[in-house]
């Protein structure tokens, strides 16, 4: 799919995306809502997605919480976000992972690493896994890696569609997890019906982002 905007080159160098499980996903909404006096969550408009001539998604799946953040993003961009409550904050995170979507929080260096948005991005669409395929890495991995359980799977495949990032293939009837390219997003971990699927800490890749490490 052609994109009308070009997020290349400086941009990529100061914008960075922390991939997070959906589990860790909701834990951080909480924690920036509990720090904050305005306790709903703005959805907005992905700017990966309102950049592409043919969008592959939903509109609104990006969101921010917290005071400072949600108001701004409320406040500029009136036509195209929300104010959603955590309930549905939740449900969307939920209802994006069993779509196949990655969750990562946005960093700008210039903001000094504060995390002000949870991008809920669709592979078709986002700017920083794009820019990964190109050799431009934008996103840290999440700190964790798959494993497969060889006693529960079947080698039915199933979960390798949902992989954003190339790092599943199936050998001898079983799935096998490429360590070089699997970024620990966990999209996979909920796909298979055998519960062969789970995430462990991968040691080669920077710390997971828990919440109660949140800065800002
Ligand atoms: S969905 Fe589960 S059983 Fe099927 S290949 Fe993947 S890990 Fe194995
Ligand atoms: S194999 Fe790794 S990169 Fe692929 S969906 Fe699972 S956790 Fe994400």
């Amino acid at each position: 799919m052609k994109r009308i905007l070009n997020f290349k080159d400086d941009f990529a160098k100061k914008f960075h995306g922390k991939l997070i499980p959906t589990r860790e996903a909701k834990k951080l909404l909480q924690a920036l809502l509990d720090s904050s006096a305005d306790k709903s969550v703005v959805l907005f408009e992905s700017p990966c997605r309102a950049s592409m001539e043919r969008p592959a998604s939903e509109a609104e799946i990006c969101m921010s919480a917290g005071e400072e953040f949600a108001s701004f993003a409320a406040r500029n961009h009136p036509e195209n976000s929300r104010r959603i409550s955590m309930d549905e904050a939740i449900r969307t995170l939920e209802t994006r992972n069993a779509k196949g979507h990655v969750h990562y929080i946005c960093i700008m260096e210039e903001d000094e690493g504060v995390f002000y948005t949870i991008c809920n991005c669709c592979p078709g669409c986002c700017c920083a896994i794009e820019a990964g395929q190109s050799k431009m890495p934008m996103l840290i991995p999440a700190g964790y890696i798959a494993v497969v359980d060889p006693h529960k799977c079947i080698g039915c495949a199933q979960c390798m569609e949902y992989c954003p990032f190339g790092a599943m293939n199936l050998r001898d009837k079983r799935m096998r997890i490429n360590p070089k390219r699997c970024m620990g997003c966990g999209v996979c971990t909920n796909k298979c019906r055998k519960d062969a699927l789970s995430l462990a800490r991968n040691k080669k890749h920077p710390e997971p982002l828990l919440a109660e490490k949140l800065k800002g």
